[in-house]
């Protein structure tokens, strides 16, 4: 059966990856990755929605049982992707996505080099700042420490495949719907399955 692609879309807090998301979900049929984090909801999240909210024990017990694909520290809390949930749904053929830190972006990177790596970038590092208070979500000092680490994250740019200026989200998920589009076209991803030595050219809905 053709596996599923694995999407990652990694940029600066307040560059609009959850608004990407949410908008690309509306449009396309995608399943994005829920993951767990030792942070404390913030208002109008909801547990197993947004996140799943584990205290600091939980988490590390996931960690030792190897239930995560990748996990990172960011901002002082623990965040971290469930692994059966996502190679369950890329085994089945499904297109998965999973918003996440650049740390754990590389981690998967290494171990699924076959990913779609998206590095999401605000128009300006002052629009990143108004987007960040604007969002209300930060006290000032955890607004500072995801400003200046914004600066550090830009450099990581390069390791990823595609770099989207989220100016206008609507412009921004189209460029992504783009990407999936002509990822999905590889030849290095479908060349297996295309021709067909005695049929010729097998039509797309037989690749499997
Ligand atoms: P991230 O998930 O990258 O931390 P969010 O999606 O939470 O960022 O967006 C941060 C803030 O910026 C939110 O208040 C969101 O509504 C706003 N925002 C996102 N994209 C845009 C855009 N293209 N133009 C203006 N505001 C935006
Ligand atoms: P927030 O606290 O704003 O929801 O997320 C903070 C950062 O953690 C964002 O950069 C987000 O992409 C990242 N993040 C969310 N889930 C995961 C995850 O499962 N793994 C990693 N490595 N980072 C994550």
């Amino acid at each position: 059966m053709k596996k599923g692609l694995l999407i990652v879309i990694s940029g600066p807090s307040g560059a609009g990856k959850g608004t990407i998301c949410k908008a690309l979900l509306e449009k396309q049929d995608l399943w994005i990755s829920v993951s767990a984090t030792t942070r404390k909801p913030r208002k109008g999240e909801i547990d197993g929605k947004s996140y799943f909210f584990l205290d600091v024990d939980e988490f590390k017990d996931r960690i030792e049982n190897d239930g995560f694909l990748e996990y990172a520290e960011v901002y002082g809390n623990y965040y971290g992707t469930p692994k059966a949930s996502v190679n369950e749904k890329i085994n089945n053929g499904e297109d998965v996505i999973l918003e996440i830190d650049i740390q754990g972006a590389l981690k998967v990177k290494e171990n699924y080099p076959e990913g779609v790596f998206i590095f999401i970038l605000p128009p300006s590092m002052d629009e990143l700042k108004k987007r960040i208070i604007g969002r209300g979500s930060e006290t000032p000092e955890s607004l500072m420490r995801r400003f200046k680490s914004a600066y550090k994250e830009l450099n990581y740019v390069s390791k990823y495949n595609y770099a989207v200026i989220n100016d206008k989200v609507d412009i921004a998920v189209s460029k992504i719907q783009a990407i999936i589009a002509a990822e999905k076209c590889r030849v290095d991803r479908i060349k297996e399955n295309i021709i067909d030595s005695k049929e010729g050219i097998v039509h797309e809905q037989f690749y499997d």
